[in-house]
């Protein structure tokens, strides 16, 4: 059976390592950082297949919502997560967000101190086994027996809930399994027909538990701590294919005269001996009759953050079982910034010899090249149009080049997003095209690529002369036109970072919009992701890549752009509103100092869940980090709901900390709004003194206590995420409309109005039949669109030509297939077989996503799949 290792994401501004195990039944993904699903989806890779999920460490950014898209992608089935210690509290503090009844999962932990003796994971394909590292300081001895990790656990985690870590352990795994039961469909037959609408986050848990509600309690009370709190340990991976038994020659069996009963015994390694006819004994051996069986393919994942985990990882015996046999074929290495200047480091890397294959993952020696080639082009054509669509940035130069001592001494290369190896029998890892969704195999932007080149990609000759002619013609009109006059708040800048609901798309990404002010910025909604589309909206220097544009070294990258944001906005504990955060206050308290902290303001749920995150990384919370609850905010104080003790508490510190927001972002009020939703959702009312007043919806049906809050608004920010008609089907996933969006901004008396949200079924751009009408003004999000409210009025003339760009986009892509099933991977010699197994695959549609993305779904069934 031939079997493939495949890179699926590098390092980059939006990704980090991800790498695919393939076989034909079978898929394992190694590394799940943010965006792992969206890479999927560009990649054409389906979910379906999946049985294991090897994190880099428990904090890997993609494991919410690749449980999802696998969740819905097979409606039933099992799921092994496996990674290092801490990996059964982060998927215990998924439960206010990611219910999926039909899904089981399996949590595998490889503690610190483990001595990986034992399979991690083991099935028909593969035994992986786990190395646990974790950072200790040079004058720290590491003991395989004691754990050691260098921060000791607090005295107030352990009183917290007074359980012992045995204790604990059992609590969060019977959390996991509340989380994900493994249902079976209650009709038992078909699968797809009765998929029980996931009871997410906060539908139940904002009441108080009665005392023998034991399952709420478990939801509602925090976590206890891990028993390394903070240990930044990361696990490496040790993965062996299972022995390929060797071939019976049923030739040489016959002309040996072995009798039928007697040859499975040899196929069992027995000699056998019986009667000839003549009367004379004959003995056959094994070796006669069968071939002698391949050997395991043996490859490792490295995964290495930073230098302080070397010693825990060279001093592990694990290796030693691989150093005279089952020697491994590849080794990826999966380093951060400094790892490979270690001479130790360096060392054991020599120690395996000349024959093994080495791949270098790092942001310091891989380029920060496009990750998402769809969303990229489409971006780059519409700035064609105008300058408020901005491509993502990028750079074809790593910083640095792999050291000469390394590539004159051992076959090692940086890893290719394209890299693949045939591992049954092996081969040398080599960059071949790879499949992508929309555009040709193995598409990748590179140093000869011109933009002209770039820009046509995909489309025809003629769709992209009647583009650029639209384009002109517009630009020209825009021109004529004299600009409303100034008005307070023009010059704040909206970007809409992520504009999708649900899951994320090729195009689209969840929801995320930033404000900048001249005083700081402010975000409202981080799902996951958040970060990277910051960065490729900013730059990041440090990765060779620089702010666009303009000149001086004053320009903001991404990072300043965090540093400078003072307050953060959640409007719900929905996945795709919120898991993104984590990611960016982890990056940001790495940054700044505490005179600089981030207020975030948040229900108690979300306030949850970072602070459990925060006890596997250092979130900057306490001093870094502020809360203010959305409860305290609300708009009506009267109608909030008394909880004695809880909300006194909450609310002094809410206006402590609001107070100090004010004062930084020149703020005259922040208020709240309970909006209607399927969990508690609160619209945010942010107003200046300056003038100005932009309200964000969340996620809402038409809402009243919206309209009244936001009377007057400069701004309203609305989600749409249905298009006009589809009311119905909108309500019942509490949704809005185009059509209702619009019309809650003209009750509001909105001045603009700005819709995001999208279902990810609109590839293309969603229809309403509200046009422009009166003098309120209505724009429509797109991923990275970045311009000055007082210019959000030409976004309504370039519908026209977008919505025709965006429609030959789509029509190329239904086309794909077709440029697939083209012989596009002649290098590779495939047997018959297994090539008629990957072209079945090839046919399937874009797999799960498609279930998705794709119109044609049944509305009912899209309601049932994701809650958003
Ligand atoms: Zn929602």
């Amino acid at each position: 059976m031939k079997y493939q290792l495949a890179a699926v994401s590098t390092p980059a501004s939006d990704t980090q390592q991800s790498l695919c195990l393939f076989f034909p039944n079978a898929r394992y993904l190694f590394g799940i950082p943010e965006a792992t699903t969206r890479m999927c989806i560009q990649r054409k890779q389906t979910l379906k297949k999946l049985r294991g999920a090897f994190l880099s460490q428990a904090t890997d950014g993609g494991l919410a919502g690749l449980t999802m898209s696998f969740a819905d992608s097979s409606g039933s089935g099992t799921l092994n997560v496996a990674g290092p210690e801490g990996t059964l509290h982060r998927v215990a503090g998924m439960r206010y967000y990611n219910k999926r009844d039909q899904l089981k999962v399996n949590v595998l932990e490889s503690l610190i101190g483990d001595r990986c003796e034992d399979a991690l994971y083991s099935d028909e394909f593969v035994n992986v086994y786990g190395v646990t590292t974790h950072p200790i300081k040079s004058n720290e001895s590491y003991s395989s027996s004691s754990p050691s990790p260098s921060r000791s656990q607090s005295p107030s985690h352990s009183k917290r809930n007074n359980m012992s870590y045995e204790e604990s352990v059992e609590y969060k795994r019977k959390i996991v399994d509340e989380i994900f039961p493994g249902l079976l469909p209650s009709n038992g037959l078909d699968g797809s027909s009765e998929i029980s609408t996931p009871k997410n986050g906060g539908d139940a848990v904002e009441d108080i538990p009665s005392r023998n509600d034991a399952k709420l309690s478990r939801r509602l009370a925090r976590l206890p701590a891990p028993r390394h709190p903070r240990s930044d340990a990361a696990a490496s991976y040790i993965v062996m294919g299972k022995p390929m038994r060797g071939k019976f020659n049923n030739e040489v069996a016959v002309q040996l005269q072995v009798p039928g009963p007697l040859r499975s015994k040899l196929t069992r390694k027995e000699t056998v001996t019986f009667q000839l006819s003549d009367g004379s004994e004959r003995t056959v051996t094994p070796e006669q009759v069968v071939a002698p069986d391949t050997p395991p393919t043996v490859f490792f994942i490295v995964n290495i953050p930073n230098k302080k985990h070397i010693t825990t990882l060279v001093q592990s015996s694990a290796w030693e079982r691989h150093r005279q046999t089952d020697k491994p074929h590849i080794l990826v290495h999966n380093v951060g910034w400094g790892v490979l200047d270690s001479e130790e480091y360096v060392q054991w890397i020599k120690s395996w010899g000349p024959d093994t294959h080495h791949l270098v993952s790092s942001p310091e020696y891989t380029a920060n090249n496009v990750s998402l080639p769809s969303s990229f082009l489409s971006l780059k054509r519409a700035n064609v149009l105008s300058d408020a669509f901005k491509a993502p940035l990028y750079s074809l130069d790593a910083p640095r080049s792999l050291p000469e001592t390394l590539t004159s001494q051992v076959k090692i290369e940086v890893l290719d997003k394209h890299h693949k190896a045939e591992l049954n029998p092996p081969e040398a890892p080599s960059v071949q095209p790879t499949l992508m969704s929309g555009l040709p195999p193995g598409f990748d932007i590179r140093r000869e690529t011109t933009e002209d080149e770039l820009l046509k990609q995909g489309l025809s000759e003629k769709s992209w002369d009647n583009y650029s002619k639209a384009c002109e013609a517009v630009k020209e009109e825009v021109c004529k036109l004299t600009p409303p006059e100034r008005q307070a708040g023009d010059d704040v800048v909206v970007t809409t970072l992520g504009t999708g609901s649900a899951l994320p798309s090729k195009y689209r990404n969840v929801s995320a919009t930033l404000l900048q002010t001249p005083h700081g910025n402010i975000l409202l909604d981080a799902g996951e992701g958040t970060w990277g589309q910051l960065a490729r909206m900013f730059g990041e220097r440090s990765r060779n890549t620089p702010p666009r544009d303009g000149d001086g070294d004053d320009r903001e990258d991404a990072w300043d752009v965090l540093k400078n944001t003072k307050a953060i906005y959640l409007s719900h504990v929905h996945a795709d509103h919120h898991i993104g955060l984590a990611k960016l206050l982890q990056l940001r308290s790495k940054a700044v100092g505490q005179e600089n902290p981030v207020t975030i303001i948040c229900n108690h749920l979300i306030r949850t869940y970072l602070l459990e995150q925060n006890e596997l990384e250092y979130l900057g919370i306490g001093r870094k980090v502020k809360f203010v609850d959305v409860e305290a905010l609300l708009y009506n104080q009267d109608v909030a709901v008394e909880k004695a003790g809880y909300r006194k508490l909450q609310a002094d510190e809410a206006a402590l900390n609001l107070a100090a927001l004010r004062q930084s972002l020149n703020l005259k009020d922040v208020k709240t709004a309970l909006v209607k939703h399927r969990c508690k959702c609160h619209a945010g009312i942010i107003e200046s003194n300056e003038g100005w007043k932009v309200v964000y919806s969340g996620d809402t049906m038409p809402c009243e206590n919206l309209v009244e809050s936001g009377k007057d608004a400069t701004l309203l920010i609305h989600e749409a995420t249905m298009e006009d008609g589809l009311e119905e089907t909108a309500e019942a996933k509490g949704h809005s409309t185009i059509g209702q969006a619009i019309q809650i901004g003209k009750e509001m008396n909105a001045k603009k109005v700005l819709l995001t949200h999208f279902s990810q079924r609109y590839s293309k751009l969603a229809q309403s039949s509200e046009s422009q009408n009166g003098t309120m003004v209505i724009a429509h999000a797109f991923d990275l669109l970045s311009l000055r409210v007082g210019d959000l009025w030409k976004m309504s003339h370039y519908n026209s030509p977008l919505s025709f760009l965006l429609a030959q986009e789509v029509a190329g892509e239904e086309t794909e297939d077709v440029i697939e099933e083209e012989p596009v991977e002649k290098q590779e010699k495939r047997s018959k077989k297994s090539r008629k197994a990957q072209n079945k695959e090839k046919r399937k549609p874009n797999s799960l996503f498609d279930t998705v993305h794709e119109s044609n779904a049944s509305d009912q069934q899209q309601s049932k799949k994701a809650k958003v």
